[in-house]
């Protein structure tokens, strides 16, 4: 029998998520039936959707999440011993599933892409959901093109990273907001940006103009409120908006969701296209953007930062440090 622990979510949460929110508890796991795999987790993703799904879904649960782990015992044919496997078994140490079960997109498992040698974390990073996000959200829906500028909000984060590259792979001009100095300092110095603007202390609309003298032809929008209505309102005649997500306002308690400044102005007279997605869209093409980001990561085209933090007892810690902005790069624990 094996005992595993897993995090409970008891609570609503209310602002940024509190300790006492969760409850870590024991249980025993079942033997093996046919199908399923017994899995030892070896790193967790904590991603700002944790935060997001908690207000619309039944409390207490179990604290989903993405995860790379090995399988340690298998009655499962093609999940052998020894295999790694990435699912959506979230914060416990140890599971039981079928790997050919899934309830949804989001709930499904795979077998760990090909990195070719590069660290197995990334599976759940720039080789994984996140790097999805950045590549198809960004490609697909701003269809950028060499010499457009381009600008990215969560600059510093494990999707706006990707993004910023991929676009700079692309021969656009890149310009990345984040949340402080240091952040500024390694998308222009480390990453290649070729302007980064902190939005806590700038003046966010000068800067923007003197930084896109030319305005701005693709938008990959990762937080919304204020700054992404500003930055709507420089975009060009055509130009394309991406909505990958709206973290500035996660924390929000709801119907105190922040205001920003009507953006149909700019959409209307410049024309332009808005389109929000879920990654799940594009999961039968995973496979096709996991193979090439593993290259520009290898061909030195594409930097890959994590934030690692260590221990399964610090999950909650690596959870709300991302929140608040600690991170450069993916947030993962190493358990
Ligand atoms: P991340 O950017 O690695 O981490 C979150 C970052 O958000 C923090 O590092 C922080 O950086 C920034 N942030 C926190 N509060 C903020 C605020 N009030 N205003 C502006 N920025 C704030 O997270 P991620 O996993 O890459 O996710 C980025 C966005 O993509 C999120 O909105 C997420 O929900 C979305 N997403 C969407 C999909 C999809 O399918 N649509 C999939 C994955 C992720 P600073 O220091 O810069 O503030």
């Amino acid at each position: 029998m094996v005992k595993a622990k897993k995090y409970v979510v008891t609570s609503r949460f209310k602002g940024m998520p509190k300790l006492e929110d969760f409850n870590v508890v024991e249980e025993e796991l079942p033997p093996l039936k046919d199908g399923e795999v017994l899995v030892k987790t070896e790193w967790i993703s904590v991603d700002p959707y944790l935060r997001t799904y908690n207000p619309h879904i039944s409390l207490p649960y179990d604290q989903f999440g993405n995860q790379i782990g090995e399988v340690l015992e298998s009655k499962n044919d093609n999940y052998p011993v020894g295999t790694k496997v990435v699912s959506h078994k979230g914060w416990r140490d140890y599971s039981v599933f079928n790997p050919n079960d899934s309830t949804d997109q989001l709930d499904r498992a795979y077998k760990l892409p090909d990195l070719q040698g590069l660290s197995e974390s990334l599976g759940i990073g720039a080789v994984g959901m996140p790097g999805a996000t950045a590549y198809f959200g960004f490609l697909e829906i701003c269809k950028p093109k060499a010499g457009e500028t381009v600008v990215v909000t969560g600059a510093a984060g494990a999707v706006g990273s990707i993004v910023g590259q991929i676009a700079k792979i692309k021969g656009c001009k890149v310009i990345g907001f984040a949340g402080s100095d240091d952040k500024v300092q390694w998308l222009e110095k480390d990453l290649g940006f070729d302007k980064a603007i902190n939005y806590k202390t700038a003046d966010v609309l000068k800067e923007l103009k003197q930084a896109a003298p030319k305005g701005i032809d693709c938008y990959f929008d990762n937080v919304g409120g204020e700054l992404s209505s500003i930055i709507i309102s420089l975009m060009n005649l055509y130009g394309r908006v991406s909505v990958c997500g709206m973290i500035s306002s996660y924390n929000s308690d709801s119907g105190q969701s922040p205001k920003g400044t009507l953006v149909q102005p700019s959409i209307v007279f410049n024309q332009l296209k808005i389109e929000g997605f879920v990654v799940a869209r594009w999961v039968s093409e995973w496979p096709d953007a996991f193979n090439e980001l593993v290259q520009w990561i290898k061909n030195g085209k594409l930097k890959a930062k994590e934030h690692v933090t260590e221990g399964f007892d610090r999950l909650f810690d690596a959870f709300v440090g991302m929140l608040a902005g600690d991170n450069f790069g993916k947030a993962v624990v190493k358990v």
